[in-house]
């Protein structure tokens, strides 16, 4: 499987899946997640809709992802996942790694070869980057997944920094 990294914004990739840092209520948000549904349009927000009313009347779990159809996006599927609200106090690392095995996953069950992510958790729920990129580079590498290739898409300068920190550590 091959890794790559760019800095940009995950709705302009020309990939078969994008991976949505949403919330458990999948009604849309502010960060990546508006600008999903933004860019998409209101097809995303419908099947999110219809997944809430037959298989997620609570929301859907945190650490879990499910896939929609992209809309006007240049990717065929959204596959949304709800990162864990960073804390101190608690390690919840289990929880954003899941995210991305998970999603990797339902990306493998859709056929999908090429996928890209977001730096789930790290906007409003807070994640440090550094953290972040540590948990979501080893969980990909662990993942085993059938995907060829999966681009992390980093928002800033800083996060793409910190992504290339986090691989040349991991060696
Ligand atoms: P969360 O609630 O999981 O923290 P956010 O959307 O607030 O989700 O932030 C997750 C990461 O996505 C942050 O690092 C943020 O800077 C980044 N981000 C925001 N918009 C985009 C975009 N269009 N493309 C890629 N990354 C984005």
């Amino acid at each position: 499987m091959k890794l790559v990294l760019v800095e940009g914004d995950i709705t302009e990739q020309r990939v078969d899946a994008i991976v949505n840092a949403a919330n458990s209520s999948l009604m849309g948000g502010g960060g990546v997640d508006g600008a999903i549904h933004r860019r998409g349009g209101p097809e995303i927000l419908e099947e999110c809709r219809a997944l809430r009313a037959s298989r997620y009347g609570r929301g859907l779990p945190v650490g879990a992802a499910v896939a929609t159809t992209a809309g006007r996006l240049p990717a065929r599927w959204v596959i949304h996942t709800v990162g864990p609200v960073y804390s101190r106090s608690e390690d919840r690392s289990h929880l954003l790694a899941s995210c991305y095995r998970e999603s990797l996953h339902v990306a493998d069950s859709l056929g999908a070869s090429t996928v890209a992510f977001p730096a789930v958790s790290t906007g409003i729920y807070r994640w440090p980057m550094a953290d972040a990129a540590r948990i979501a580079l080893a969980a990909v590498r662990q993942a085993g997944a059938v995907v060829t290739e999966v681009r992390f898409v980093l928002f800033s300068p800083a996060a793409y920094a910190e992504f290339e920190q986090a691989l040349a550590d991991m060696g």
